[in-house]
């Protein structure tokens, strides 16, 4: 049994409209689905991913309207690692940042900038052979669009207490760099020392970070962080997928989730995030919700008119 890498990566923004013009319209992600949070309705719950909507290249994001911008701190991932095909596609990505007003650094096979609300990232030239998740934008060509996520980057004072319940969900490595890797793809975490300050969760940081199951061997993973000392939530249907959330040593939120059914299951391929989507759970609030949402658009559809 192994988890099939990162699954998804949720972050917190301040701004949905914002948040959709810098990860749909800059960095050319899909918006695949536009719903509300399932612990809080009110609020907005944005997934931005490849072409098809896959895990792997899944960031998502609570819009907690005008929150105040938060900063990692110990037990918090800081930064999340996208793989590009090539150092051109760095090139590429150093240059269409600066014309949009972001700052970026290029060190060798790696490019490093934050979001307009601080939430960092890096490029890295792929090394892994996983297959690359790729969306489509017209001013994005195919060899330099992100290709999903790489790792995760989180602060630990004592990532040696982390080590248990890691390898007994799978995750090989050591010397604070552990990566889960299935029959399809593979994920780290790398775990770096705390600034000296306090972390706060805020816009513009990370909430939790999402490791990829098959269904079938959801439940078997929840007995596993159990045997490894977690103290995992009971399953939640989350309508596209299924999952479980537990906190690991180090402090940083985890869930496992499920590989489906994914976000075709309420919307056409072709028209994925257009339309605000409610599981049948939440439809019954529609009228209420929608009173309360500040319409969102994708650049997308803002082309197609
Ligand atoms: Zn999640």
């Amino acid at each position: 049994m192994k988890l099939e890498g990162i699954h998804h990566i949720t972050a917190i923004t301040a701004d949905a409209q914002d948040n959709v013009d810098f990860y749909a319209g800059v960095l050319g992600l899909r918006l695949v689905k536009k719903t509300v949070n399932q612990d809080d309705p009110t609020v907005y719950h944005l997934f931005f991913a490849d072409e098809e909507g896959s895990a792997g290249a899944d960031l998502t994001f609570f819009e907690f309207p005008g929150a105040p911008l938060g900063r990692a701190g110990d037990g918090m991932v800081h930064t999340v690692v996208w793989r590009v095909a090539s150092r051109e596609a760095l090139e590429f990505w150093q240059r269409r940042l600066a014309d949009h007003g972001i700052e970026s650094r290029h060190e060798g096979d790696s490019l490093g900038f934050a979001d307009p609300e601080g939430l960092a990232h890096e490029l890295v030239v792929a090394a892994s052979g996983d297959r690359p998740l790729v969306a489509r934008h017209p001013e994005i060509a195919p060899e330099h669009a992100l290709q999903g996520f790489e790792a995760v980057r989180a602060h630990s004072s004592a990532p040696t207490a982390s080590e248990g319940l890691l390898e007994e969900l799978g995750f090989e490595g050591g010397d604070g760099s552990w990566e889960a890797r299935g029959d399809e793809r593979g994920g780290w975490i790398h775990y770096d020392p705390p600034p000296g300050v306090r972390g706060l969760q805020g816009a513009g940081t990370v909430h939790h970070v999402a490791w990829a199951s098959t269904p079938e061997q959801h439940d078997a993973w929840r007995a596993k962080v159990l045997a490894g000392g977690g103290r995992p939530t009971p399953v939640i249907d989350r309508f596209y997928f299924r999952s479980i959330y537990f906190r690991e040593p180090s402090g940083v939120l985890f869930e496992i989730a499920t590989l489906g059914p994914g976000f075709g299951v309420d919307e056409p391929a072709d028209h994925l995030g257009e339309k605000l989507s409610l599981p049948p759970a939440f439809e019954h609030l529609r009228e209420q919700v929608e009173a309360n949402l500040k319409p969102v658009s994708s650049p997308r559809q803002r082309t197609a008119g």
